[in-house]
């Protein structure tokens, strides 16, 4: 066991000034299987559950994100990073680990009353699946539940998320 204790504000402030690995999902993409087994697991949990709406986040919920759309009959609408979007636009911007940003949905795309799916590749802060479920809220959508491939647990994202139910394939 360790001698030094989490709870020490220390520890915490080291931990946090530590670079985290990035976690490369393009490796898992080219194996097929792999990459299948990820999109029927999501698919599992979310058929039959009336969500009409997934939201996938630029840019690698656009890779998970479709084809789970596809599959529970839901559409597909992607959150993008500023002056992406060519209509008119709704925006929310966030606070990442190392700076600032800003996603932008486009008005029309999601109807009050629509049930919705959050689909990114991974959950570090929370900061980014915050805003896309802000974005969605403002147009009226129930946010059912964020999911991702990933969680990175140390940095307790899913305590930011307001009791949103999140879902990751690896925890
Ligand atoms: P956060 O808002 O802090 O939860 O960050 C999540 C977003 O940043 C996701 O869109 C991820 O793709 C990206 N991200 C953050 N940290 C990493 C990491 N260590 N490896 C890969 N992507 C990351």
């Amino acid at each position: 066991m360790s001698a030094y204790r989490d709870e020490d504000p220390r520890i915490h402030d080291i931990k946090t000034r530590i670079r985290i690995m990035f976690q490369d999902i393009t490796t898992l993409l080219l194996n097929p299987k792999a990459f299948k087994d990820t999109i029927d697991l999501f698919v599992e949990r979310y058929k039959g559950k009336n969500i009409s709406v997934v939201a996938g986040i630029e840019a690698r919920g656009f890779i998970f994100g479709p084809p789970i759309a596809l599959a529970i009959g839901a559409k597909f609408v992607p959150l993008r990073k500023p002056r992406k979007l060519p209509g008119e636009v709704i925006s929310e911007k966030y606070i990442l680990e190392y700076g600032r940003d800003c996603l932008e949905m486009h008005v029309g795309a999601v109807k009050s009353g629509e049930r919705a799916l959050v689909v990114d590749d991974l959950i570090a802060t929370g900061g980014t699946l915050c805003a896309a479920m802000n974005l969605l809220e403002r147009a009226g959508a129930e946010v059912v539940e964020c999911a991702c491939v990933i969680e990175l647990p140390d940095l307790k994202g899913r305590e930011r998320l307001n009791g949103k139910p999140f879902q990751a394939t690896m925890p």
